[in-house]
């Protein structure tokens, strides 16, 4: 036990000399953390992309008559989700090379419980089939079939996510691009236009409770049973109740390789605000492939505890939607490329 002690305290110390001079928030459990004392704006919600805003205007509906910002995300991404004509995320959905459309989804909340979904077919709220994973089962996620049947023993409905629209777009496709992986996986639509788009919600509540959801059809036209950063813990979200959480947009294979969400929240921690955190999460993606990084788009968003929030992207377009009390805006981030 004395030497447990002497161990903790000395951790401390190490930790608190590493961080000399700069803020730092302790690892400390806590629980109900409440508002912070230098809180800038509570509640709040913000979302990746400018369809963002009215995910944010539904999850707000919660979190201005003092719910739990684990009903407001929620609540919020299922907009998206059930709209035809976003093809980013849920029905209407671009579809894989093989014209099936499907969905990557995670949620955590304020006590770092999580579910998840990947690859899974057929059913609109993704999201919603994921925080049952977490609520329900002893899993954090499920995948493909496994998702789908656990889906339908929860009463959800079994849907064709595929429009006429994003169906037609496969079909074109089909005609010009060669049925094969590739490895530059950026601009593989007409016109150069991304392939790709998700939702990532972060929130606090009136209580200083944080929670997040992160969902999409992922990049269009990959490989069946491709499974990018958005539903992966840590990698297209992460919430940590202490410090803060973020979430991620882009392209995903480069988001898992850094566990850039995960990355972002650890930044905060060690002082940084949230536009610096996500700042360093693009550098590292920039510095570990430079030549790969030009041609692709990655986006993070995050928010801190005292409701302060920014985001970094490695190209031009990444917006993000902010909605407070004080504040109803679409911003666009800043970037590395020039
Ligand atoms: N991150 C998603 C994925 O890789 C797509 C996106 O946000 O653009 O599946």
């Amino acid at each position: 036990m004395a030497d447990r002690r002497k161990f903790v305290k000395l951790s401390f110390l190490t930790s608190a000399a590493l961080f000399a001079g700069k803020k730092v928030f302790a690892a400390t459990p806590n629980l109900d953390p409440g508002p912070f004392p230098d809180i800038k704006d509570q509640p709040i919600v913000i979302s990746t992309w400018d369809f963002g805003k009215a995910a944010n205007a539904e999850a707000w509906k919660t979190l201005e008559k003092g719910g739990r910002a684990l009903d407001a995300v929620e609540a919020g991404v299922k907009i998206p989700e059930a709209d035809p004509t976003n093809q980013s995320v849920g029905l209407g959905g671009r579809p894989d090379r093989d014209g099936r459309v499907t969905l990557d989804a995670c949620i955590m909340d304020e006590n770092s419980k999580c579910g998840s979904v990947a690859c899974m077919e057929h059913i609109v709220h993704a999201i919603s089939v994921a925080r049952l994973v977490m609520e329900k089962t002893p899993h954090v996620m499920l995948v493909g079939d496994g998702a789908l049947q656990f889906a339908l023993e929860q009463g959800f409905k079994k849907e064709n996510l595929l429009t006429p629209k994003s169906e037609n777009e496969w079909k074109d496709w089909l005609k010009t691009n060669k049925y094969k992986p590739v490895k530059n996986i950026e601009n593989m639509l007409p016109g150069g236009e991304h392939n790709h788009d998700t939702i990532g919600m972060v929130a606090m509540d009136s209580k200083g409770q944080m929670s997040g959801a992160c969902t999409t059809s992922g990049m269009a036209y990959k490989m069946h049973g491709r499974v990018g950063d958005s539903p992966i813990i840590g990698a297209g979200l992460y919430v940590d109740n202490e410090i803060g959480a973020a979430t991620s947009t882009g392209v995903g294979e480069e988001v898992i390789r850094i566990v850039g969400s995960h990355l972002v929240v650890e930044l905060m921690r060690q002082g940084h605000s949230p536009e610096d955190a996500c700042k360093a999460a693009v550098m590292r993606i920039v510095a570990r492939n430079p030549d790969a990084a030009k041609d692709l788009q990655v986006g993070f968003l995050a928010l801190n505890k005292k409701g302060e929030y920014g985001a970094y992207a490695l190209q031009k377009g990444f917006s993000y939607s902010v909605k407070s009390g004080t504040t109803e805006e679409v911003f666009h981030s800043k970037y590395y490329y020039q």
